[in-house]
């Protein structure tokens, strides 16, 4: 089995050349509080199933993890409630924006995955009627999957959102009409735009995809998160859907299932080697970061590590 020794020398060499290059794009701008947040930061956290861990740059600063939070709230969902969530959500990419409501006319309501934001809030109506206090519950699972209880919501960032989510508003509005969510779309809304506002370092985050890497990842407790075939779907999800309008060109350049979200994050798994997190938040016009797509192509090129 190809083995990665020199990940550490592969990390330094392309960061250093990837910070003094060029830092095109700009931070997600529709919400004001991400518009905020300085674009010159970077960081990188590198994970493997033996245990070698490495970080490079900003890799212990928190940033709003937005998208990504939508694969665990997926993995929550599939956990308690099994293969009956593909009744009320699909697993094709879209081919169109992840904010777009386009399809879901000639779709009666169904999205056509659950990483686009109409798929994101049907999952995250399946959670609200299952969990007793949902924002707690959740952070409770997120906590249990990154190894850390330092993982909060940011009730600025939530607020800002809900104060610009026409779109979201629209789009959860839209489903209901059609049946596909039952609780109290505002309260929908609310448990979303939390669930996005979440905050975390590259570390807690690649810790928190751990149970997709890693078939034998077990939680403190010592429960497993999901069984191989269910972990199998996820990255499955992931590779065809996880970047956005990008995803197709992820796989071509990178060739990991992973997920990105419009902080600026990514974190993309090898299953069964390696799972790495990367940030940096200006966006390129398909809403990823401009740095971490570039970081990932050359990390996968040297290492000769994507699953392909
Ligand atoms: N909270 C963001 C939205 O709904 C998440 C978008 C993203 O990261 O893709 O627009």
């Amino acid at each position: 089995m190809h083995r990665i020794t020199n990940h550490k020398e592969i990390i330094d060499k392309i960061y250093e050349e990837i910070i003094t290059g060029d830092n095109l794009g700009a931070p997600a701008g529709y919400i004001p509080e991400l518009a905020k947040v300085d674009p010159n930061q970077f960081g990188v956290y590198f994970m493997s199933t033996e245990n070698d861990t490495y970080g490079k740059g900003d890799w212990q600063t928190k940033f709003s993890i937005q998208s990504i939070m939508k694969v665990l709230s997926l993995s929550l969902a599939y956990q308690m409630l099994g293969d009956s969530i593909w009744k009320r959500v699909g697993v094709e990419p879209s081919g169109s924006a992840f904010n777009s409501l386009v399809r879901l006319e000639t779709d009666n309501g169904i999205p056509r995955n659950p990483f686009i934001n109409g798929g994101a809030l049907v999952i995250c109506d399946m959670l609200l009627s299952q969990l007793k206090n949902p924002l707690f519950d959740f952070l409770s699972f997120v906590r249990e999957v990154s190894g850390s209880d330092k993982v909060y919501y940011n009730e600025t960032v939530a607020q800002s959102e809900a104060s610009v989510g026409y779109r979201n508003i629209a789009l959860c509005n839209f489903i209901k009409s059609f049946g596909n969510i039952d609780n109290d779309p505002n309260e929908v809304l609310d448990f979303y735009f939390h669930m996005c506002s979440i905050e975390m370092d590259c570390q807690q985050l690649a810790h928190s995809f751990e149970f997709l890497m890693d078939g034998k990842f077990r939680t403190k407790n010592g429960s497993s998160v999901l069984n191989l075939s269910q972990s199998k779907r996820i990255n499955a999800i992931m590779q065809t859907c996880g970047f956005y309008d990008e995803s197709g060109e992820f796989a071509f350049k990178v060739g990991l299932p992973g997920k990105s979200g419009v902080g600026g994050g990514i974190v993309a798994v090898h299953p069964e080697k390696y799972c790495i997190c990367v940030w940096s938040p200006n966006l390129n016009e398909n809403g990823n970061s401009h740095r971490g797509m570039k970081f990932l192509e050359r990390f996968t090129t040297e290492t000769e590590l994507s699953i392909f």
